[in-house]
């Protein structure tokens, strides 16, 4: 990324927009400060998507050559299927979502879109291929218009409407004045946390990506924000290869396999029927969230335990 950002920041052309983009990925990735190592093959192609399946084949990775974060990872997510990833703090999960970007490169193993290593083919296309939702969403200062269509630069009003239609953001948008032209952002309008979150649906259905990456907030939203946040995501995801890195284990109820992953190794894998049926860790923990959001007097705001 800074080998990206450094001749485009001397050419003085989109400055504040490439700024703004790593900003809001290294912001989701916690990557602030962080060495980038990865580097494209001479003459890398791009990555032709066919269905956009996502798979993790022994996937081994450490950040520092000493302490192994992920321990083997198999799993393969088939295109347009939803995968769900669960666990304690600290499990991994985040990292799996930074090297499907390819943030990092696996220690050992391999990691493969629609067959091909994702080391072999150009970056640039690698992460158009990829829509992030990311936990918190940092705002341009522009219009709400403009953000939304960011990605898609070309996008025209009508798919801007669209987009904010379907991520339920165009009540709150059209009852504003000055509409899409509305200024956000630092010196605009502040949003809350879950508008921005629509804002970031939006958009990633403006681009349009045939793989997902969602990072669900930790903090919790209004119950109310919260269903209608799930329902957009879910609309969203339909027909989209999908990475969940869950918190609450409420959203992963639907999901076609849900890992638990403890200390980077997958200890259960399944349905959620299935895995509360095994009665092992997933069930454990789906028990606590049940309990705590019954003490709360709400099921769907309590945090995952950690
Ligand atoms: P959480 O639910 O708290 O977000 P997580 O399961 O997403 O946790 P990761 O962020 O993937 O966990 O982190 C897994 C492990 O890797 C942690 O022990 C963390 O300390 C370590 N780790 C994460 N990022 C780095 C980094 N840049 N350098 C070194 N170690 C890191």
């Amino acid at each position: 990324l800074i080998q990206l950002f450094v001749p485009l920041n001397v050419l003085g052309f989109v400055y504040r927009e490439i700024k703004q983009a790593l900003i809001d990925m290294e912001h989701m990735f916690g990557l602030m400060d962080e060495p980038r190592e990865v580097e494209d093959p001479a003459d890398a192609p791009d990555l032709a998507v066919a269905g956009g399946e996502v798979r993790f084949e022994g996937v081994r990775f450490d950040y520092d050559g000493k302490r192994p974060i992920l321990k083997g990872l198999d799993f393969t997510v088939p295109a347009g299927r939803t995968l769900a990833i669960v666990g304690p703090s600290g499990a991994g999960k985040s990292t799996i979502a930074r090297l499907l970007f390819r943030f990092y490169d696996v220690t050992d193993g391999a990691i493969r879109i629609d067959g091909q290593d994702i080391r072999t083919v150009s970056q640039a296309s690698l992460r158009r291929a990829i829509g992030i939702v990311p936990q918190d969403t940092v705002l341009f200062n522009d219009t709400i218009g403009y953000n939304i269509a960011y990605g898609r630069p070309d996008a025209d009003p009508e798919t801007i409407a669209e987009a904010a239609q379907l991520a339920q953001i165009a009540p709150f948008v059209e009852q504003l004045p000055d509409g899409y032209d509305t200024m956000v952002g630092e010196r605009g309008l502040k949003l809350s946390g879950g508008e921005k979150q629509r804002v970031a649906i939006a958009r990633t259905i403006v681009k349009d990506p045939p793989i997902l990456l969602l990072d669900e907030a930790t903090s919790a939203l209004d119950t109310h924000t919260e269903r209608d946040i799930q329902a957009a995501l879910e609309r969203v995801s339909q027909g989209r290869t999908t990475l969940m890195v869950a918190h609450r284990l409420s959203t992963v109820v639907g999901a076609d396999e849900i890992l638990v992953l403890d200390r980077g190794e997958i200890v259960e894998r399944g349905r959620h029927a299935e895995l509360l049926a095994r009665n092992g860790v997933y069930a454990a923990m789906w028990q606590r969230q049940q309990t705590a959001a019954d003490d709360a007097g709400d099921a769907s705001t309590a945090d995952a335990p950690a």
